[in-house]
């Protein structure tokens, strides 16, 4: 089972259809699919909703409905409750990153909650008393309150980070070994003499540039074998020109 199917988004009394639809949204981005409504407003405009969640109207389709919180964290063991205003809880509020880890830890065989609360006054204090957990997003203090689906995109973000689902895209080109690379330098050193770029003098203290500079990221092997066919064409158009010119000054 993927342990984010254990993470319930509760929104508690959303006024705002477009929220709840970029709500649903920010939930699939982060591959949780399990959306709570407590008391939902029959003001709700559904349309606004389907709207803004794109290619997650399956999700909101999916939504469960509760009339009390209580109701909808019955079957969840940690309860993160979300608050903007710090006062009360300043002390033991979490942050997203901190919450994580312990959320996770417990979804791994049990429900788990994200409660959020109104846009206008969020939760009450008996709302948030029934928390295990209360999290505050980081945020300035020029304003600190976030809109309601971006701060549901923050926690489930973060939840998806930590669960390590995602496995970002790889070089898939070989590292070039040792052997490579030095006949690609070697390439090059006949290279800067034949099209005269360099002279003898000078050429170790060319050649320890290009190391220098080749040594900045990591060369793949086809990364190796263009600039060696690079340095390889110039040898050979070198030869030519000296074929024809004969060697220049
Ligand atoms: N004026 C309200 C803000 C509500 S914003 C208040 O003072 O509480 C709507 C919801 O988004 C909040 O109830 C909370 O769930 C979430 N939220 C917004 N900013 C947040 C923050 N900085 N940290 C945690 N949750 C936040």
């Amino acid at each position: 089972m993927n342990i984010l199917e254990n993470i319930k988004v509760v929104l508690v009394e959303p006024i705002f259809g477009g929220n709840i639809g970029s709500v649903c949204r920010a939930m699939n981005n982060n591959g949780i699919t399990d959306l709570a409504i407590v008391k939902p407003r029959p003001t709700t405009n559904w349309d606004e909703a389907y709207k803004l969640a794109c290619n997650a109207k399956a999700q909101l389709d999916a939504r469960q409905e509760f009339q009390t919180l209580e109701e909808a964290l019955a079957d969840c063991t940690v309860v993160g409750a979300t608050s903007a205003r710090t006062g009360f809880y300043r002390d033991t509020a979490h942050s997203p990153r901190e919450f994580a880890p312990i959320a996770l830890e417990s979804a791994a065989d049990h429900k788990v909650a994200l409660v959020f609360g109104r846009e206008d006054k969020g939760l009450t204090n008996e709302e948030l008393a029934q928390a295990t957990h209360i999290i505050q997003i980081p945020s300035s203090e020029l304003y600190t309150s976030l809109n309601l689906a971006q701060a549901v995109m923050v926690c489930c973000y973060e939840l998806f980070v930590a669960s390590g689902t995602f496995q970002p895209s790889e070089e898939k080109a070989d590292e070039a070994p040792s052997e490579l690379r030095e006949r690609m330098f070697a390439t090059w050193r006949e290279m800067m003499l034949k099209t005269e770029f360099t002279h003898e003098q000078k050429l170790e203290h060319m050649m320890m540039g290009l190391r220098r500079i080749f040594s900045r990221g990591k060369l793949t092997v086809p990364d190796v074998k263009i600039l060696m066919g690079l340095a390889k064409q110039s040898i050979w158009v070198s030869n030519q020109w000296n074929k024809t010119k004969g060697p220049h000054e």
